[in-house]
């Protein structure tokens, strides 16, 4: 198998484009593609800060890298990272370890928030009369990183969300019915005016899985391999294997469907996207909340 580029021994072969590349032209027509999503999307300004949300997974510890790597050529803008430690003994303190290496290397600078101070107790401690680590996880997770990023001044939170995710969460709320979530997703998802939301972008979003995963090992990236013990069976995994399937059968299923739903998007956002005046300030917390109380402070009273 050779480089459809310069001849030389390809590392991987795309069966949904018919072609092959070697290491460096991967690297270089990946970094492309989430350059040309930033640009088209108009993700960054030169002048902003960007956190990045960075679990020391694979995903983010590519994004931080890449990021990286782009915004020093780009004058005053500042890069920062952000790792939430929801407390699971033998599987966060692997991947906080792997953050805390890369920041230094990089010499950025790396905040840490914990559930136990936030909320004062770890996940493990939350499961241990709980079921649905995820659910809890997820949502105090998501709140802890709006807060954390506001307070050190983020202008941007970057999350290393990719087509997979992307594609997992459309399929998901599709199925649910749940279209004023589903129109929130994007690149740049819907952004709500309000001081207290930082707006999330998502600069690998076209990137599927599996190319991350081999940038971050072309780029020398040490990867995390434990597996979450709370990792629970869910319609996530079942769209993903859906769509994987799919995929296998019909290679470029993934690109089409995306493609399809950003056709789609901006012609139903304006009829889902609910009316933005009802997002008003927690009774308990001060975050935003579309509701008299957060979800996070729901399940927080539950802990
Ligand atoms: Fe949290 Fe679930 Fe991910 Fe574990 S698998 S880190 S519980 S969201």
């Amino acid at each position: 198998m050779e480089c459809w580029k310069c001849g030389k021994k390809a590392v991987m072969h795309r069966k949904y484009e018919g072609k092959s590349w070697c290491g460096d032209h991967f690297v270089e027509q990946f970094e492309s593609l989430a350059k040309e999503t930033i640009s088209k999307e108009g993700l960054f300004q030169s002048n902003e800060k960007v956190c990045v949300a960075l679990s020391g997974g694979m995903d983010s510890t590519a994004l931080l890298l890449f990021l990286d790597n782009l915004f020093e050529n780009w004058r005053d803008a500042e890069l920062i990272a952000l790792t939430v430690d929801e407390g699971i003994e033998g599987y966060r303190d692997e991947s906080i370890e792997i953050a805390k290496e890369l920041c230094k290397d990089l010499d950025i600078e790396l905040h840490i928030a914990s559930f136990d101070d936030h909320f004062g107790k770890t996940l493990d401690e939350i499961m241990e009369d709980k079921d649905h680590g995820c659910t809890y996880c997820g949502v105090l997770r998501r709140w802890l990183l709006n807060k954390k990023s506001r307070e050190i001044g983020a202008d941007k939170l970057a999350t290393a969300h990719n087509m997979d995710d992307e594609l997992q969460s459309i399929f998901m709320n599709y199925l649910k019915g749940d279209m004023k979530r589903m129109v929130r997703l994007g690149a740049k998802p819907a952004v709500l005016d309000r001081e207290k939301f930082v707006p999330r972008v998502k600069p690998f979003r076209e990137s599927p899985e599996r190319e991350i995963a081999l940038y971050a090992k072309l780029k020398g990236l040490e990867l995390h391999q434990t597996e979450c013990p709370y990792v629970e069976d869910s319609l996530r995994f079942d769209v993903r294997d859906f769509l994987n399937d799919m995929e296998s059968k019909r290679p470029s299923t993934k690109f089409t469907a995306l493609r399809a739903f950003d056709k789609l998007l901006p012609k139903i956002k304006d009829g889902f996207s609910g009316d933005e005046t009802s997002v008003r300030e927690c009774k308990e917390c001060d975050e935003i909340t579309s509701g008299e109380v957060c979800k996070a402070c729901q399940l927080r009273k539950k802990i």
